[in-house]
Order: structure tokens, then C-alpha cells, then sequence
């Protein structure tokens, strides 16, 4: 059998059911066995381990995963891929959904082919369209991850392991540090793809994890975003809103971050995680 990921391989596969790369869908397919190979390893999968993979494409890493794995389950949102990688992966351990990833519901799905509690993990090349919010699905479900091993944007692994202050610290930062220890574990460049990409990627790889911080999750990225969504105010500015929803006077907003030893006239950028839970509590006293 053809290499999935051979140039050639790829355009005869399209050509012969005349498509196309569709750039609307985040299409970029890996042509570099090797770095498939060093994604998979990362995703250190057990005999008894089930992956959900978000965007098949044409199976680059559905069939190297299938063969370490005891089951793929892969979501695919082009009918006419999904149709293809049926034809061409016949394989009872890969199980091939076509719907949207962002909208069905992954323990349905992953219940539908049988999943019950074997160990699971998420490998993906990722759509680059929706990069954030399928990150934040995947740490939101409540899904028993093993580990979350994703490529995306290079930029995107940046402000996923910023650290506080950096240019890139940011929301997704915070939310992604929230719930899972993160690292990088390639760099990739836009030539591995074709059609190139105009941008580098990079893989990361999430371990889920309880919390290290004790603000409530809600209230947390509550003040999280109000933080980052005026992020030229200062935070005293940029947190009243909120203040006001929570019906809570300007006096107990500015006695909270003194409280806390933050500085009213700093932004949101320079805050850790922990320094928001913290806020959030002593504003929380107020509620
Ligand atoms: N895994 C393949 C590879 O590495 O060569 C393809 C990766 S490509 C970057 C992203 C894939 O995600 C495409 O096959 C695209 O059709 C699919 N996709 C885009 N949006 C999607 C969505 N909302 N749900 C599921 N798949 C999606």
C-alpha cells in the first residue's frame, strides 16, 4: 500500500475523485511520514487505547494510530473525505464519523463505536479556523484524556505555553494552563504540508489535570475575560462591568485588588493564574 503521506499518493488520491484541497476547511495535508510518526509516538498510546482524531484528512495519522491504538474513532467534516478515507481505510479499529466537530457531542460519539472506559487520548492535526475553540472543547468535556496531542499554528502553541507578562499570555493561555500541564513537543515546518500553509506549526501536548488553583471555574474565567476583552484598560477599568453584574461597589473592587497586592493601573497581561484566583475570591467575598 501507498504511503498516506506521499506527494504523489495525495494528488492521484484527489485527482482520481476530482477534488481538491479546500482551503475553507483548513485542508493542509502532512506529506512527512516521519513526523507522523514522531506524533504518534508523543501520544504514547497502550494496546487498549482509544483515540478520537479530529480531521482525518486523507488518514496521514488515522493509520499509523490505528496500528498503535485499540481503536480510531475520526471525526470528518468534508462528506466527500469522509467518503474517501471509508474506501481507502477499511479497517475495523477506525471507525470514520462525518459530521462537525465543534457541534456533536464527543461522548456520543465515542459511546456510539463502543467506547466504555478504556484509556483515550486526542490526537489531531487540527483545522487552523477553529484551533482555540476545539482545544477548549477537548479541556471543557470532562472527557478522561490521557493526553491531548495537537498540531496547530505556531503562534497558537506561543500564547498556549506563555508564561505571565509575555507577549503572548492571553486567555487561551490562562484557560489551557488551567486544565492541563502543556508542551512542546515539535516544531513543524509549513513545508511538511501541502498545500504549504502560510504559517509554521508547532505540537503540543496537554496532560489534563486537576486545577492548581481554587477559584470557582465559572466566576475564574469570568474575570479572565473581562480582563482580556478591554486589554488597553487597566484592570481596575476593565473589571467594573463585571463589578457592576456582580453588583459589587467600586470601593470592594479597588479594596480587593489592594487585598491582593495588585496595582489597579496594571493590565490583565501581567496577571498569573494563580493572582486571578486570587482576585476572585476577594471579589467573590463581596457577592
Ligand atoms: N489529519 C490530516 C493530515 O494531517 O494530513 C488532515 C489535517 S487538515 C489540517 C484538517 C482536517 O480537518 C481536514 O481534513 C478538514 O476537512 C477537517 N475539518 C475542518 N473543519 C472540521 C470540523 N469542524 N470538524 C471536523 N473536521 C474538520
Amino acid at each position: 500500500m501507498p504511503q498516506p503521506t506521499s506527494p504523489s499518493h495525495i494528488a492521484r488520491l484527489l485527482r482520481e475523485r476530482g477534488l481538491s484541497a479546500k482551503k475553507g476547511l483548513g485542508q493542509n495535508f502532512l506529506v512527512d511520514q516521519n513526523i507522523v510518526r514522531r506524533i504518534v509516538e508523543h501520544a504514547a498510546l497502550k494496546e487498549d487505547s482509544w483515540v478520537l482524531e479530529i480531521g482525518p484528512g486523507l488518514g496521514a495519522l488515522t493509520n499509523l494510530l490505528a496500528e498503535r491504538a485499540a481503536q480510531v474513532v475520526a471525526v470528518e467534516i468534508d462528506s466527500d473525505l469522509a467518503a474517501l478515507l471509508r474506501d481507502t481505510l477499511p479497517n475495523p479499529r477506525i471507525r470514520i464519523v462525518e459530521g462537525d466537530a465543534l457541534k456533536l457531542s464527543w461522548e456520543e460519539v465515542l459511546a456510539s463505536a463502543g467506547w466504555r472506559d478504556e484509556p483515550l487520548s486526542l490526537v489531531a492535526n487540527l483545522p487552523y479556523y477553529i484551533t482555540s475553540p476545539l482545544i477548549m472543547k477537548a479541556l471543557e468535556s470532562g472527557l478522561p484524556w490521557e493526553a491531548v496531542v495537537v498540531m496547530v499554528q505556531k503562534e497558537v502553541a506561543e500564547r498556549m505555553l506563555a508564561a505571565p507578562g509575555s507577549k503572548d499570555w492571553g486567555a487561551l493561555s490562562l484557560a489551557v494552563q488551567y486544565y492541563a500541564e502543556c508542551s512542546l513537543v515539535l516544531k513543524v515546518p509549513r513545508t511538511v504540508f501541502l498545500p504549504s500553509p502560510a504559517v509554521d506549526s508547532a505540537v503540543v501536548k496537554l496532560a489534563p489535570r486537576q486545577p492548581l488553583v481554587s477559584a470557582p471555574r465559572e466566576e475564574l474565567f469570568a474575570v479572565i475575560r473581562a480582563a482580556f476583552q478591554q486589554r488597553r484598560k487597566t484592570l481596575r477599568n476593565a473589571l467594573k462591568p463585571l463589578a457592576g453584574e456582580w453588583n459589587l461597589s467600586i470601593e470592594h473592587l479597588e479594596g480587593a485588588l489592594a487585598r491582593c497586592g495588585i496595582d489597579p493601573q496594571s493590565r490583565g497581561e501581567v496577571l498569573s493564574l494563580e493572582e486571578f484566583s486570587k482576585l476572585t475570591e476577594e471579589l467573590l467575598k463581596g457577592v
